[in-house]
């Protein structure tokens, strides 16, 4: 795939000072609440106003939504306030019906994005469209199934194209309902730069209290846009009630989110190394955080050593590591020196875990 120019070509179109910003309810749940939020988005930085018609639920026996009525009121919600409006389609009959109420914005679905077979359906029933079309990440952290996906659509010859990050599923309790995993979003942003890149904070964090600050690192990485889920009475909301913001919190948090301008030609060093030290940040707590993961299993040694009565520094083990660390090193530009100091520093850290395990 080639990156053209026209990729950019509905971002641009739309001339924003900011980000573009979708936002909506999670799912549509009557003519009421879809209306309601919409005239609460009005005048605001709001671009698309979205909604789920048909929901992908992980277990049977939770709300599926509204169906194809929802779209009817969306229709009436872009008539009434002029919002453009955006819906998760997952097959043929969804794309021909969202087309059929003039949906201006469809987007696939992380559910959706993992099969090849749906994708591809759905990329045919869009041939030669001119709507905007996103595509949410997978849920597995498959940068290749995501990137084939954008590969499909590209081929239906759709122009308005663009991505959704909404994290990755992980079996691991983490404070994410979807781990980011910034490097798979950075990755594919550099593979195609002019590819609109979108971030959906809510189903990242799954929390309203976390929406602001995965905002704010996506907006520092030079994401394009948000897709925020918005809803007036949160709580009790009929799916993912506890990531839903209202829409006066959206417009809070549109108003801390620090927002660099990239066509500032003053600012274009500053725009750069503000990117890369939000890179940076990101490495840096994955590093934090795996060390973490490492300090965990030694403590499980600690124990093991501990009920079999084996001492703590096991010296042949710790040599072989290191041995293989430094050459490790060497493939990635890294001193010998400087993989010795860290991983000695590890080393002792874990010893100290192991020694606390052994004196309790
Ligand atoms: C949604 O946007 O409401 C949704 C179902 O998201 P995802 O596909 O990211 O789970
Ligand atoms: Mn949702």
């Amino acid at each position: 795939m080639k990156n053209t120019p026209e990729l950019r070509t509905w971002l641009d179109d739309l001339k924003l000072e900011h980000p573009v910003v979708i936002a909506g309810p999670c799912s549509a749940e009557t003519e009421d609440q879809v209306l309601s939020i919409a005239h609460q988005l009005k005048d605001t930085d709001v671009s698309y106003l979205r909604a789920g018609i048909w929901k992908p639920r992980t277990r049977p026996g939770n709300f599926e939504g509204v169906g194809a009525i929802g779209l009817k009121w969306l229709k009436k919600a872009k008539e009434e306030t002029g919002l453009k409006i955006a819906t998760e389609v997952a097959n043929r009959t969804h794309v021909e019906m969202a087309l059929e109420h003039d949906v201006d914005m469809l987007w696939i679905g992380a559910r959706s994005t993992v099969s090849p077979f749906i994708v591809q359906e759905i990329a045919d029933a869009l041939e030669g469209t001119d709507k905007f079309v996103l595509i949410k990440n997978p849920v597995n952290p498959d940068l290749s199934l995501w990137l084939g996906g954008i590969e499909r659509l590209y081929k239906s010859n759709i122009k308005n194209l663009g991505v959704i990050h909404r994290g990755f599923s992980s079996y691991e309790k983490t404070k994410y309902r979807n781990i980011p995993e910034w490097q798979i979003a950075i990755e594919l942003q550099n593979r195609f730069p002019d590819l609109p890149l979108i971030c959906d904070p809510s189903h990242i964090t799954g929390k309203r209290d976390m929406i602001f600050d995965v905002s704010q690192t996506a907006l520092d990485l030079n994401y394009d846009g948000l897709m925020i889920e918005t809803h007036m009475d949160p709580d009790n909301a009929w799916s993912d009630a506890a990531q839903q913001v209202t829409p006066e919190s959206l417009v809070q948090i549109m108003k801390d989110l620090k927002i660099r301008k990239e066509t500032d030609p003053e600012g274009e060093y500053t725009t750069k190394l503000g990117n890369l030290r939000a890179q940076i940040d990101v490495i840096d707590n994955t590093l934090i955080d795996l060390m973490g993961k490492r300090m965990k299993v030694a403590d499980e040694i600690g124990q093991l050593k501990k009920d079999r009565n084996v001492a703590v520094l096991q010296t042949k083990r710790w040599n072989e590591i290191l041995g293989k660390m430094i050459l490790e090193g060497e493939h990635h530009g890294l001193s010998e020196e400087f993989v010795l100091r860290i991983f000695k520093a590890i080393h002792q850290e874990s010893i100290n875990h192991q020694e606390k395990i052994l004196k309790k």
